[in-house]
């Protein structure tokens, strides 16, 4: 079963984007959990969670991704933001818990000058706060392209943050396509190699999402810039592999391409031609 979807705006709720992601084909989605660049989130709606909820069984949806604000820096070296990143993810947590099974995918964070192991430190920190052994979803870390100080572009450096998370079981990452081109992986020429490291490094079984985007700028960048699927640097081609290997066509596949919902539309369609 190819599970499908792309970004959607939570602003008309969570029935809506139900609504609109049967309408170009999808069969679970991402959102931002509030304002891409913080601040406080919308009352949760329970009757709009409640209808969402039916809706989402009718319609047989898998699991959906909460995506935090990426303005969220767990290792800032900023007391009061490293502060809001974790009353942010707190909250975030608590309110997804609601909609049970589902995931929340955040960036690691970018350690600005202090180092990757203060970073690390910092992060760990956070997680071992905001984590509950009972809560239903499960954190994700995302895979970075290495832009400036981010943490997170190479899986070592994820495997040290899993390594040192106390309720494990809620922790796995989502890998983002564009992320790990920019970062170096070449996973137009070496899928099997870069899978492969993965396993070696942090485990496949870690591995619960995708974010599929084709790249505007060439392997090893450390760019992360977007582009549509087939029109970057990655090229249709390695999309038709990555959506079709064994080790990661059960994985939910979520398009973060710049485009509106009918480009998304088109872009859904496009890819289930190609999933064999
Ligand atoms: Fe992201
Ligand atoms: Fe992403
Ligand atoms: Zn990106």
């Amino acid at each position: 079963m190819f599970k499908i979807g792309c970004h959607l705006s939570s602003s008309k709720g969570y029935l809506a984007m139900g609504k609109q992601a049967v309408e170009i084909g999808a069969n679970t989605f991402q959102f931002f959990t509030r304002n891409p660049r913080g601040g406080d989130a919308k009352p949760l709606d329970e009757k709009d969670i409640a209808n969402y909820l039916d809706f989402s069984k009718e319609n047989g949806f898998h699991p959906i991704l909460a995506h935090a604000p990426y303005t969220l820096n767990a290792c800032s070296p900023k007391g009061n933001l490293r502060a809001f990143a974790k009353a942010t993810m707190a909250d975030d947590l608590r309110r997804l818990e609601y909609i049970p099974g589902s995931y929340y995918n955040f960036h690691p964070g970018s350690h600005v000058g202090q180092g990757v192991e203060t970073g690390i430190k910092y992060i760990v920190e956070m997680l071992n706060e905001v984590i509950k052994p009972e809560q239903s979803t499960t954190v994700l870390l995302e895979t970075m392209g290495g832009k400036g100080s981010e943490i997170g572009s190479s899986f070592e450096e994820l495997r040290i943050i899993i390594e040192m998370v106390e309720h494990q079981d809620r922790l796995g990452v989502c890998l983002d396509t564009c992320h790990v081109f920019d970062a170096g992986y070449d996973i137009v020429n070496d899928l099997d190699g870069v899978l492969a490291e993965f396993d070696k490094i942090i485990g496949i079984d870690r591995l619960k999402a995708i974010h599929i985007n084709d790249s505007k700028n060439p392997l090893g960048s450390r760019k992360d810039r977007h582009a549509k699927i087939g029109e970057g640097q990655i090229g249709m081609e390695a999309f038709v592999r990555i959506i079709n290997h064994s080790l990661l066509r059960e994985l939910p596949f979520y398009l973060e391409t710049p485009n509106d919902v009918e480009g998304y539309g088109r872009e859904i369609a496009l890819l289930k031609e190609e999933y064999l």
